[in-house]
């Protein structure tokens, strides 16, 4: 193997055939010493979508489409399975970008969140962490939604998101729960006066924001493995309807840059980073709710 084979890093983004996925994927591909030093899988749940993105790229030849449905476990086992055949079978990177959203909080709808937003992610970390080299990352694409949700549940709730000792087993019970109360019209009993639109989008990233912290401490001893969450921002895509102030997409994929190119002593494992700063897990919102409503009801 020559010496530039041996300092490639393997890079998996999924949900990259648009919005702030296709973006990282871009930067990466722009870094001066990519083609040597990169290998860039786009993952993509649809085949065509994700080789139309690549040719957007200019089909470079150390990029290529991975199909992975993060929804759907069968996927994620092909996709692992295509990743030990055809590309050395290990991950430096791993950026969890896919998510779905929608004001709809109908039960599909809930189901159809979770699955891809918290599931989804949990079961494709499942697969691939076994693959992720010594000092590789984990990145779990969040959102400050997420904060914000997290500030407006009940003490008793914010205190088992925010335990130091908290498990995936608990942060699933947390997610049944939240379910179930949307299934029986009774959200109020955990968020009493939230006005929070995208509500399940946003408990989705509460959830995905702690299991980060989860994941981090279960495994940072295991291969010295940095497992992050990141908020890119408000960014123009396809989620809010291009909404009007967001910014572009581009900057959303520097925040989640920052993160994957940071050295590892100026990062915190488990942390919640926007645009190179630390978050914190549980914030009040400031946000116009009326705009954000609006943009909402527009994509709905
Ligand atoms: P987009 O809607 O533009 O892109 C979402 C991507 O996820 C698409 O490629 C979509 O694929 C993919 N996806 C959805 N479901 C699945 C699935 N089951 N399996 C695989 N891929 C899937 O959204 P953004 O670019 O805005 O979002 C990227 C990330 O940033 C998300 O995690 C989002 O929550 C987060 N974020 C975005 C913010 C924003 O303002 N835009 C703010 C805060 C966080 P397809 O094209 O096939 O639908």
């Amino acid at each position: 193997m020559s010496s530039a084979k041996q300092q490639q890093r393997v890079i998996l983004v999924n949900g990259a055939n648009k919005g702030i996925g296709f973006e990282v994927i871009k930067k990466l591909l722009e870094e001066p010493s990519s083609s040597t030093n990169n290998l860039i899988l786009l993952g993509c749940r649809d085949l065509k979508r994700g080789q139309d993105a690549l040719v957007k790229l200019g089909s470079p030849s150390n990029a290529h489409v991975l199909q992975l449905d993060i929804s759907s476990e069968e996927s994620i086992a092909r996709a692992t399975n295509e990743i030990k055949q055809k590309y050395g079978g290990q991950l430096d990177v791993l950026i969890n970008n896919a998510a779905f959203a929608s004001i709809n909080e109908s039960a599909d709808i809930v189901r159809d969140t979770f699955a891809t937003n918290y599931y989804g992610i949990k079961t494709v970390n499942k697969h691939l962490f076994p693959l992720i080299r010594e000092n590789g990352r984990v990145v779990n694409v969040s959102s400050g939604m997420g904060a914000y949700a997290l500030h407006d549940m009940v003490d008793e709730i914010q205190k088992k998101y925010t335990s130091a000792t908290l498990t995936e087993e608990e942060i699933d019970g947390l997610v049944k729960d939240f379910i179930s109360a949307i299934g029986t019209n009774t959200v109020d009993k955990i968020m009493p006066h939230t006005k929070l639109p995208w509500l399940s989008y946003s408990v989705s990233k509460t959830a995905l924001t702690a299991l980060t912290r989860v994941q981090a401490r279960q495994w940072s001893g295991a291969k010295n493995v940095l497992v992050l969450s990141v908020c890119p921002g408000y960014c123009s895509t396809d989620l809010n309807n291009h909404a009007p102030g967001s910014r572009p997409p581009a900057f959303g994929a520097d925040s989640i840059l920052y993160v994957v190119n940071t050295p590892k002593a100026d990062l915190e494992n488990g942390a919640f980073y926007q645009d190179g700063k630390k978050l914190p897990q549980c914030s009040e919102c400031e946000m116009d709710f009326s705009k954000i409503t609006q943009d909402a009801e527009n994509k709905a």
